[in-house]
């Protein structure tokens, strides 16, 4: 486990340890951004356990790398309005992403992967939105690669949790860490909305965070990321 801010923690596995959750200290317990995937269900559990109990789980969206942990952790699950249908649904690969846009051999190993990954449906107790609060944290809506992306900031430290709003590793490969310092917007492949993806990007940008703390890969870490996430935006 890494302390990546004071009172956040996050916990890494999966596929060369590339999959991110995250714990956020919250009154005895911690709130548990993001659910990784279903090969982290013992860790993510006995995490939770240390750190007090996890009192709830906040999905950064659906998708099955995101999802795979939730429906074993014992505690309700909420995600933004528009992720509740693709949560609660046993698809691994949900419609709107296209990956036959991908370069081989990618587009023929992420469909076997999103299944192996995924913990299936996951029942949702409740909904949250921009605006509203998580154990210290702003929601906010980054809307692109999926529907209802969502993350978290925190303004008094500059740090921002942000599920996939971007990637830290090359998503048209198998998931290649990006140079050190670089971000990416998701390739469009991986988007309901490539135009929205980068939109949200630029709106992750204008927050000037010092941390993005990511759903894949370890936080990018600066002074001031608004121009690495403004390049981040162009990539595809
Ligand atoms: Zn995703």
């Amino acid at each position: 486990m890494e302390r990546v801010a004071d009172g956040v923690w996050l916990l890494q596995g999966d596929l060369r340890n590339s999959m991110n959750i995250y714990f956020i200290e919250d009154g005895d317990g911690v709130v548990q951004f993001d659910a990784g995937s279903k090969a982290m269900a013992k860790k993510a559990r006995a995490t939770g356990e240390e750190l007090g109990g996890v009192s709830r789980v906040v999905l950064g969206h659906a998708h099955p790398d995101h999802r795979g942990t939730a429906p074993s952790i014992g505690a309700p699950v909420y995600c933004h309005p528009d992720e509740v249908e693709e949560a609660e649904s046993d698809a691994s690969l949900w419609p709107y992403l296209d990956l036959s846009m991908l370069p081989a051999p990618a587009r023929w190993i992420f469909p076997t992967l999103l299944r192996r990954w995924d913990g299936g449906a996951t029942k949702i107790a409740g909904t949250i939105a921009e605006g509203n609060e998580v154990a210290g944290f702003r929601v906010l809506h980054f809307p692109g690669h999926a529907p209802g992306q969502i993350g978290l900031w925190r303004e008094s430290d500059r740090v921002a949790l942000v599920s996939d709003v971007v990637y830290l590793l090359d998503s048209a490969r198998l998931g290649k860490p990006l140079p050190a310092g670089e971000a990416s917007v998701p390739h469009p492949a991986w988007s309901w909305d490539h135009a929205k993806a980068k939109e949200s990007v630029r709106k992750l940008a204008a927050l000037e965070p010092k941390v993005v703390a990511a759903g894949h890969e370890e936080p990018l870490r600066g002074e001031n990321l608004r121009e690495t996430l403004e390049r981040a935006a162009e990539k595809y």
